[in-house]
């Protein structure tokens, strides 16, 4: 072909040439950039105590949709900085209360679902959960979650959830997850921690191609979270393991959840799971979850309170021997595991005793917070007090007070507290429902809870922000719906046998 030939034909196929080097320009660029892996982000974290006569709904929820979900978490860094592409859906939680209404729970799963639909394919889904949920007409609404995820999503895609170790968690939750991470400190302080390994287990699993299975076991143990802490033995041993079996070739992760005992349903209580990475490394899996449950099994007895415990006539006098503070938790109110916070008992009971320096914080009565406001700092009040949320265990206390504080908590002015004394008592009323959890919710109503004898507050064990102030605690065990004693509870829907309903019976971790 002549010279002129040639280059006549290169020029007239210059524009193909063009759109050859363009192509490879962009493949250049995108190289660094994400590396096609979408995942779908969603949860609806709920602790229902069905001891409750009544209903969460929808108001009591806090929503986060879109970037307002991944917003400061670590978890959506970290995928992020992974190079995920999220789709972030509905993320709803709230605090512990009665079960979920049918309305409340479908309303979530639909949007979510609905989410989903429009975003498949995905390669991956990450849950945001609490585990301890129970939706009003559903024996298992977590199952039912994942069941109607996979319809849409497929069998291929991973789903990895993060859970409070307090999550009743039944097999065929399990069987529509990959990976589960739950919680390894109760009192929690890595709930950020866990989601953060679950992503991180979610990116390897994609990454190298696995299809994690995770073998779990229910234990038939049914014990408050008050005997499940995980710093003190026997839970401190079986905790530190988990990072033992996690590191075992062909096994990504292991959990303890110790189950949350005011959930009346066949799957509350305790639970073993170890994450296999593939098929392949299931019955190493399930092998070491049957020994880790084999071994929490036997050491049933042991699983106890790490604190004192008495009744609430016992707490007040021995405090008052005591020469410092001590923090008394009202237990069966505990607001922690769901309970009202409205309880009076123990108000009561430190009227009746005379106590001449103690602080009550708090308890829940918006009506009453109305009329302090309305009476303003310094003006004597009288009204009865609590009761009206949980009339079960308690009633309404007639209480004289004189008006010391009233503080707005939060920007909206919503959350607000009435600072009271009641003769000895300086009472906390809440305008919502919550825990004195931490030194920090004592700041906030200018209480400095050293600087009195007696400090009482809504929770079954102290918290960590507490505990590390606190002198001495004993945990009064007062009637209420999370009553410490699980003999006690009405059990109609819990599997048995069980420990400790049925102190007698046997269990192998292997009859599966
Ligand atoms: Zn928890």
């Amino acid at each position: 072909m002549p010279v002129n030939q040639i280059q006549k034909t290169m020029y007239s196929k210059l524009p193909n040439f063009v759109a050859f080097i363009a192509l490879l320009i962009l493949i250049g660029c995108t190289a660094g950039e994400p590396e096609g892996y979408r995942i779908l982000t969603a949860g609806i974290a709920h602790e229902s105590n069905s001891f409750i006569p009544y209903l969460t709904t929808e108001e009591t929820f806090n929503l986060r949709r879109g970037e307002d979900a991944l917003e400061g978490r670590a978890w959506a860094r970290l995928l992020e900085e992974e190079g995920m592409e999220l789709i972030s859906t509905l993320h709803a939680g709230a605090g512990p209360s009665g079960l979920v209404s049918k309305d409340t729970y479908e309303t979530f799963r639909d949007e979510i679902l609905e989410a989903l639909r429009a975003a498949v394919p995905v390669d991956g889904i990450f849950l945001d959960m609490h585990g301890a949920m129970h939706v009003e007409g559903y024996a298992d609404a977590q199952a039912d979650f994942i069941q109607q995820i996979r319809k849409i999503a497929g069998e291929e895609v991973i789903v990895a959830a993060s859970f409070d170790l307090h999550g009743n968690i039944s097999q065929e939750f399990i069987e529509g997850l990959n990976l589960v991470s739950a919680y390894r400190t109760a009192p929690h302080v890595d709930g950020e921690e866990t989601r953060e390994r679950t992503a991180a287990l979610l990116v390897e699993a994609l990454r190298n191609d696995f299809s994690p299975r995770t073998a779990h076991i229910n234990l038939p143990i049914l014990i408050p979270g008050e005997k499940g802490i995980t710093s003190v033995e026997p839970l401190k041993t079986f905790y530190a393991k988990l990072l033992e079996i996690s590191r075992m070739e062909g096994l990504m992760d292991a959990s303890i959840f110790v189950g949350m005992p005011w959930t009346d349903v066949d799957r509350a209580g305790m639970s073993v799971q170890v994450v296999a990475e593939s098929e392949e490394y299931y019955p190493e899996a399930l092998l070491q979850a049957q020994a880790l449950a084999k071994a929490i099994w036997e050491q049933r007895f042991n699983l106890d309170f790490d604190v004192a415990i008495a009744s609430i006539d016992e707490a007040i006098s021995i405090a008052l021997e005591k020469d410092s503070t001590v923090f008394i938790t009202d237990s069966g109110d505990n607001v922690t595991a769901g309970a009202a916070g409205d309880g009076t008992l123990v108000l009561e009971r430190l009227l009746v005793h005379e106590v001449e320096d103690a602080v009550l914080a708090g308890i829940v009565d918006p009506e009453a917070v109305e009329l302090c406001v309305e009476a303003g700092v310094g003006a004597e009040v009288q009204f009865a007090v609590g009761g009206k949320i949980d009339n079960v265990f308690c009633k309404p206390l007639p209480i004289t007070a004189t008006v010391l504080r009233i503080k707005y908590l939060d920007e909206d002015n919503m959350q607000t507290a009435a600072v009271l004394q009641v003769e000895g008592v300086t009472l906390v009323l809440l305008n919502w429902t919550t825990a004195f959890t931490d030194p920090a919710h004592f700041r906030q109503v200018d209480i400095d809870p050293l600087a009195h004898k007696i400090v009482v507050v809504k929770e079954g064990y102290l918290f960590q922000g507490l505990r590390d102030i606190a002198p001495h605690a004993i945990m009064a065990l007062t009637p209420g719906f999370a009553n410490q004693i699980m003999e006690e509870l009405e059990y109609k829907q819990v599997r048995r046998p069980i420990y400790p309903l049925d102190p007698e019976m046997d269990w192998s971790a292997t009859g599966f």
